[in-house]
């Protein structure tokens, strides 16, 4: 009945990506055949079903062959258990007649959540490796207000049947923790896993229709007795679904991360715990017009705990938005291609160094350096050749400035700012031909220097730098002027060149 997609050849691609529809369709006619029937085939058949599901998802793994494939062994072991529990439930209560509470179904069921419920959180993580607080939050917030609604319609009236069986009543309460368990690791791979594909659709659908079918199961038992067989079209669906998941080829991509999903809070999630966190008001509100007994204490806890849990994922988000402030202001300050500090951070730089020189009374030195005929350097190499040079060149000078207390910056194009405190223009001037001699690829540059004087806006002196730089470049390039004469005099005669060509 259930095609054998794991007997295809891993070579071939179709039959990959058929598997899926031949397995629903499988699937889909042993679960019509099982809606028709009553009794031990009934049962039968629906345990064909489950366990078909568990190995349809073993055999996905297998063919499909994901990365990270121990999350889906995971599922496949749980699914494999709920199929034991679907078999042994049809042998204890159908073949050997019994109606024993709880019974060995139960302890294969019991164990199928907890491996069901971790093969989600393995995805999850796959997803969103590290720390995902907010991820955590939010599940946990999800948790506690279902958790609540549980607790009040499910576990309580489960323990009250204590003194009729403690055993039964234990393992009746333990299946609605249980399905809370499921639905927050079900939420956490959710706002962690985003390539939203249709083996992610799938699988949702799955886990979301099981968990219906189960609270539907738990509430008919709990109030009106045992009816299960409405339900069991809701279960055929979210085994077949959730086998479907494993065998559609999308399922490589189910663990791949969000990257947007990442950035944002989106309006699904932030609705989903508003709900969530409404639900301990609402649980009351619910008590108090049905005249239900209150359930005073579990709805303060649980109003408690979401009020906690709230303002935690508020603090996240302001974490994060102060993080990507601090990010911003660091990018609007960096040059993208050299990594120096941009122009407006090297004119802070410098108004920082005029502010120090003028507090200590120490001298204050600029220079700009400007790369001789890089226009026929792009020309001849190409502009990405050109770009590499100038990382190059930054990369090297500022090297060669480290320990000196100058600022390197990108006055722009192939313009570079040096802003020196407390030393003398001499030393720089030093300094710089040192630099032009470790320049990569023997590329030279000429330089303007200037010291600042007593009383000198930096504008005027930005205006000597250039000046100088203007010079250095007349006088054939390759050189450092030092700026001299007086500000706005201007003209070749008021600057000392110095250096010179070098050989
Ligand atoms: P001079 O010796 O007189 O300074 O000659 P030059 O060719 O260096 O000066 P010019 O101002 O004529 O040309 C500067 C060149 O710098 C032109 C432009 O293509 C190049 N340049 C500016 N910014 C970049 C950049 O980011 N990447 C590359 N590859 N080239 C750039
Ligand atoms: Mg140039
Ligand atoms: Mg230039």
């Amino acid at each position: 009945m259930i095609p054998r997609p794991w007997r295809t050849p891993r070579g071939d691609r179709r039959a990959r990506s058929r598997a899926w529809r031949w397995y629903l369709l499988g699937s889909g006619l042993v679960g019509a055949l099982a809606v028709t029937t009553q009794g031990a085939v009934h049962d039968a058949l629906l345990s064909a079903v489950s366990c078909g599901s568990a190995a349809a998802i073993a055999a996905g793994t297998r063919l499909h062959r994901p990365q990270r494939a121990w999350a889906w062994w995971l599922m496949a072991a749980g699914m494999g258990a709920w199929g034991i529990g679907d078999v042994a439930y049809t042998v204890v209560y159908d073949v050997l007649g019994s109606d024993a509470y709880p019974a060995a179904p139960d302890v294969a069921y019991l164990l199928a959540y907890p491996l069901l419920g971790a093969s989600l959180l393995g995805l999850a993580r796959q997803a969103r490796p590290g720390r995902d607080l907010a991820g955590l939050v939010d599940a946990t917030i999800l948790a506690v207000g279902t958790g609540l609604l549980s607790w009040t319609f499910l576990v309580r009236p489960a323990l009250r049947t204590l003194d009729e069986g403690v055993l039964g009543g234990l393992v009746s309460a333990t299946y609605p923790v249980a399905d809370v368990f499921v639905l927050a690791m079900l939420v956490r791979l959710l706002s962690a896993a985003g390539s939203r594909s249709t083996s992610f659709r799938l699988l949702g659908a799955a886990a979301v229709l099981m968990l219906v079918a189960d609270v539907a199961y738990q509430l008919s038992y709990a109030t009106v007795g045992y009816d299960g067989s409405a339900m069991d079209p809701v279960w055929l669906a979210a085994y077949a679904l959730w086998g479907a998941a494993a065998l559609h080829p999308s399922m490589l991509r189910l663990s791949d991360p969000d990257y947007d999903a990442r950035e944002d809070i989106s309006a699904l999630r932030l609705s989903l715990l508003a709900g969530a966190s409404l639900l301990a008001p609402a649980t009351l509100a619910v008590q108090l017009v049905l005249g239900l007994p209150l359930d005073a204490w579990a709805v303060t806890a649980c109003s408690a705990v979401l009020f906690l849990l709230v303002v935690g994922r508020m603090s996240l988000l302001l974490r994060r938005n102060r993080s990507q402030a601090a990010e911003l202001a660091a990018l609007a300050r960096t040059d993208v291609l050299t990594g120096l500090p941009n122009r407006r951070s090297g004119e802070e730089e410098l108004r920082r160094h005029a502010a120090e020189a003028a507090a200590s009374g120490g001298p204050l030195v600029v220079a700009l350096l400007d790369l001789d005929e890089f226009k026929r350097f792009n020309d001849t190499f190409g502009h990405p050749a050109g770009d590499a040079l100038l990382r190059g060149v930054a990369r090297v000078w500022r090297a060669g400035l480290a320990g000196t207390g100058a600022v390197l910056s990108r006055w722009g194009g192939e313009e570079f700012l040096v802003s020196v405190p407390g030393r003398d223009v001499d030393e720089v001037e030093a300094r710089l031909e040192r630099l032009r001699a470790a320049t990569p690829h023997g590329q030279s540059f000429s330089a303007g220097l200037a010291r600042r004087r007593e009383g000198e806006t930096l504008q005027e002196l930005l205006v000597r730098c250039d000046a100088a730089l203007y010079a250095a470049k007349a006088a054939g390039r390759r050189r450092s002027v030092v700026a001299g004469g007086p500000a706005g005099s201007g003209g070749a005669g008021a600057l000392v060149p110095a250096g010179g060509p070098r050989a």
